[in-house]
């Protein structure tokens, strides 16, 4: 019979008034308890919408139904066969636009915890024992993947199973992506990123660090000189995006990928770090995204009085109701209808504050969304000794000119066909935010996924 509660066993989370001054993980785990009661949730359906509303197709009443038994290593055995980071994946997924958006006990009450109970049984797994895995016996092929975020890490995990000579080459001095250097340790803490690229490495795949592809080297020089017989683009899209205000070059000023990447891949929080980063004492976080939250709420780790400028309303704010109730309970300020119009700076060019103006809702626009329009005299100005910028990011420029007959959009967005992820040029595929925009992690794992597919159907001839 199963449990007709109608809400989930809620997580165990840090106190935000201890939290908001800490970088360990703000979410602390089911106990195996709650785990075994909320799979009891499930109701097993026949028509699995749950597994349609998944990107990557995990068969997730099979994996719940194991969870109820208290089988949890069958049940992440299910969850594997379709997801190369299930300890990522439980914690970041938008799970409630995604599986649990779809799930039948959401229609009355709320739906049942996927998400939470991937990490469980991901964590469960992960805290035991394994016996070694062997390394699969090599078919002769050489693949090269460029990026170590999700859909490299992806691309590449699934090859090197094939038997394929995987060899990531990653920009950045540490792997990982997205993962490592934007999402904050107290949300996805680094280790468990860590445990996945030792578990490809284990599968023989290598990983080459601080090599740009475009300018350490070229595409065409992996393939005509160094032996690769295919390559996969997983660049991510880590452009930062800015509004083209007056004083957005001043000092303190950041983009959210440089603040997040200082704090996160350079550990800029511990006292002991070498990496410069301004301590602003009222920080502004201009955007309403994801990345907007994560960078509020690590500024207000680092001691700041931090507020997050948003030109629309709350309830259009574009990031994870979650982590927007987090930030709020964090004591992050919010001003909606509000825009920045200038950055101001003291005499020494640092900034001294920002010129806002209100603004209201108009008709809908492309988006759907309605449209913000400035009040007129409505500006005022606030003090503030840093701005974050976090209005999105785009692909790259960098990777087209790395190979001839490479095609993208006119926004930088690599072309691809989207059933293999085969560009324009021959051998070369690609998949994630290189090719989506910033999108998510589950999309990027689906897009390495198919990649690695159809390599490995074009190399061993079955394409
Ligand atoms: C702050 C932040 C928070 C986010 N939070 C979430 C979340 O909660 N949930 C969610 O699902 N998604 C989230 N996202 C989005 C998600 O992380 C991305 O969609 C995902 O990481 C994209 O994966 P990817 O493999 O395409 O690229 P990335 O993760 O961006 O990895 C690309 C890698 O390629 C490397 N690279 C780039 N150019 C080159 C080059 N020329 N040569 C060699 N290497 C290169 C980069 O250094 C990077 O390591 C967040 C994004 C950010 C920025």
């Amino acid at each position: 019979m199963p449990n007709m509660r109608l809400t989930k066993n809620p997580m165990p989370s840090q106190d935000p008034t201890v939290r908001n001054a800490n970088f360990e993980e703000v979410a602390l785990g089911y106990t195996e308890e709650m785990a075994l009661d909320e799979a009891q949730r499930c109701l097993n359906c026949k028509q699995k919408f749950c597994v349609s509303g998944c990107p990557v197709r995990i068969d997730i009443p099979a994996f719940i139904h194991e969870t109820a038994q208290g089988n949890f290593e069958a049940a992440y055995q299910i969850i594997s066969l379709s997801s190369s980071l299930p300890a990522v994946c439980g914690r970041v997924c938008p799970q409630e636009s995604q599986c649990e958006g779809q799930c039948i006990r959401g229609k009355k009450g709320e739906p049942v915890a996927i998400g939470r109970l991937e990490r469980f049984v991901a964590d469960r797994h992960n805290s035991a024992e394994h016996a070694e895995v062997s390394v699969p016996e090599k078919n002769g092929h050489k693949v090269a993947v460029i990026g170590s975020g999700p859909s490299g890490l992806t691309c590449a995990g699934d090859l090197a199973r094939k038997g394929y000579e995987v060899t990531i080459f990653e920009a950045l001095h540490l792997p990982g992506g997205v993962l490592v250097y934007g999402i904050p340790e107290f949300r996805l803490p680094k280790a468990i990123v860590q445990r996945e690229i030792e578990g490809l490495k284990a599968l023989g795949v290598k990983v080459e660090t601080n090599v740009v592809i475009g300018r350490t080297l070229m595409i065409d020089e992996l393939m005509e000189e160094m032996g690769f017989e295919a390559v996969f683009i997983g660049s991510g899209a880590g452009l930062p995006k800015f509004m083209n205000i007056p004083g957005e070059n001043l000092k303190g000023v950041y983009s959210a990928n440089e603040f997040l990447t200082r704090i996160n891949l350079m550990k800029a929080y511990r006292p002991d770090a070498s990496t410069p980063i301004q301590h602003g004492r009222s920080v502004a976080v201009v955007g309403g995204g994801n990345v907007a939250m994560d960078a509020a709420r690590c500024a207000k780790r680092m001691g700041a009085d931090v507020t997050v400028v948003y030109r629309r309303t709350e309830k259009e704010l574009p990031a994870r109701r979650e982590e927007v109730e987090h930030a709020m309970e964090e004591g992050i300020r919010f001003l909606f209808l509000t825009n920045p119009v200038a950055i101001e700076s003291n005499e020494q060019g640092w900034v001294s504050g920002i010129r806002v103006q209100k603004m209201e809702l108009g008709e809908p626009d492309a988006s759907g969304r309605r449209r913000p329009v400035p009040v007129e005299g409505s500006e005022e100005d606030l003090p503030m000794d840093c701005v974050i910028m976090a209005l999105g990011t785009s692909p790259n420029p960098l990777i087209k000119s790395t190979t001839e007959g490479l095609a993208t959009q006119r926004w930088g967005g690599i072309i691809v066909e989207e059933e293999t992820g085969k560009t324009s040029r021959e051998g070369v595929y690609a998949g994630g935010d290189a090719v989506t925009g910033a999108a998510t992690v589950i999309l990027a794992m689906g897009a390495g996924k198919t990649a690695a597919a159809a390599i490995d159907a074009k190399l061993s001839g079955n394409a």
